[in-house]
């Protein structure tokens, strides 16, 4: 069933992308995910080719793409692997904030370069003692006649090492009652006096994703980087979240659709007791139930979408669906894996890499127990 806001020129793009990372992207992931990123030329290749910020305004370097757009990219990085997820949060998760709470100044000094791959981008909200709970962030930016002095330390910060815009989540007002109302937003360049990267964290999957620690010391931010309004931020990043969200769930079906197309080739072509694998009922009941809850989460995926297109509130949905796909990509990846018998854990099968890439879907952009707080507030369970 094909969705409804996927057009032809959707799938003309679909094309295009795929042969483009044939080419520039399949033949390189594994030394990617060896060397532990992806190199910087990659994103000025997908920038010359328009598949950064597609949806960004056409004075801006955009074209002023539909959501769709967005959708079709995030799918077909993923079917590469899940280390390719910095694209999608560039593209569809970093630069809306910009684009949402800059001033024309700001957006004329930072999008451009967005979408070219000169800059890549990060969101820096998490920090060694919070992460769910982000209200009690420690990272403070206290005002003075020039700007900000931002201290404070992040952690698990995907594009942490690439990037050169840091959307960071601070408080500017410590003392905040509630504590949520001090937040704000500050956008933090690569050569900002005061910050540096920390370490290179070393994760069991998504190798080829940078993910790292920053640090502020006294770093000087300059009025200009404010984004938004003070003290607004938590109501920016609510907003923001939704889409984050969706973009994990598109990322999570497109990987479940994949294990399940190398097991059923992998169950066809091996052999045991005489006879293929996949001729064995238990291997068909599993590959059959999993192929039908694969199609359920892509239909209340879609429909999600769709409404997230029209504008509709999805605060809801968008929960249901991040927390329900993400627990399916766990379950698909184990039984795909165990599917593939001894070879589903040699590094060599792609099945034994997306093993180690989908149990983070479930952590981050929220894990899965603060999606179920969310919707069971609007349960009014709360
Ligand atoms: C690979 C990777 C990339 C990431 N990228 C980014 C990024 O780019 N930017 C960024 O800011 N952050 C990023 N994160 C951080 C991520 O968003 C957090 O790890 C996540 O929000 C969980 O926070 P935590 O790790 O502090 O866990 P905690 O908040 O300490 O949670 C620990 C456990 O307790 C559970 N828990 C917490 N609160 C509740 C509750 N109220 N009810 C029930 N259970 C609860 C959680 O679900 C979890 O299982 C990334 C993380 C990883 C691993």
């Amino acid at each position: 069933m094909k969705a409804s806001y996927i057009t032809e020129e959707h799938e003309i793009l679909r094309q295009s992308l795929r042969k483009f990372l044939e080419k520039e992207a399949y033949p390189y992931y594994d030394e990617w995910e060896k060397a532990g990123e992806v190199p910087r030329d990659f994103w000025r290749k997908l920038g010359e080719q328009g598949y950064l910020c597609p949806w960004l305004d056409e004075k801006y370097g955009g074209f002023g793409a539909d959501f769709g757009y967005s959708v079709v990219i995030n799918e077909e990085m993923e079917k590469v692997g899940t280390g390719l997820i910095g694209v999608g949060l560039h593209t569809d998760i970093v630069v809306p904030y910009l684009e949402t709470y800059g001033t024309e100044k700001q957006k004329q000094r930072w999008l451009p370069k967005c979408t070219t791959g000169e800059c890549i981008t990060a969101i820096a909200m998490t920090e060694p003692g919070a992460g769910s709970d982000l209200a009690s962030i420690r990272t403070t930016a206290v005002e003075n006649e020039k700007g900000f002095t931002l201290n404070g330390e992040k952690t698990f910060i995907t594009n942490g090492i690439h990037a050169d815009l840091v959307v960071v989540v601070c408080k500017t007002d410590p003392h905040a009652s509630p504590a949520y109302k001090g937040i704000s937003l500050m956008v933090v360049e690569r050569d900002t006096p005061g910050f540096s990267r920390g370490r290179k964290l070393d994760k069991i999957g998504l190798n080829s994703q940078d993910t790292s620690e920053l640090i502020f010391e006294d770093a000087a931010v300059s009025k200009d980087n404010l984004l938004g309004k003070k003290g607004e931020g938590f109501y920016y990043l609510m907003n923001q979240l939704q889409q984050e969200r969706l973009i994990v769930g598109i990322g999570a079906i497109a990987a479940c659709e994949r294990m399940l197309e190398l097991t059923v080739a992998y169950v066809k072509e091996r052999k045991a007791f005489g006879k293929s694998i996949a001729s064995f009922q238990n291997t068909q009941f599993k590959l059959a139930e999993l192929q039908t809850e694969v199609e359920i989460g892509r239909t209340f995926l879609d429909r999600t979408i769709e409404a997230h297109m029209n504008g509709e509130d999805v605060v809801k949905e968008v929960s249901m669906s991040k927390w329900w796909t993400t627990d399916l990509v766990k379950k698909v990846a184990m039984e795909c894996m165990h599917l593939h018998g001894g070879y589903g854990y040699m590094e060599e099968y792609e099945i034994a890499r997306r093993f180690r890439d989908a149990p983070v879907t479930a952590i981050y952009a929220g894990s899965n127990e603060i999606m179920k707080t969310i919707i069971a507030k609007k349960m009014g369970l709360v």
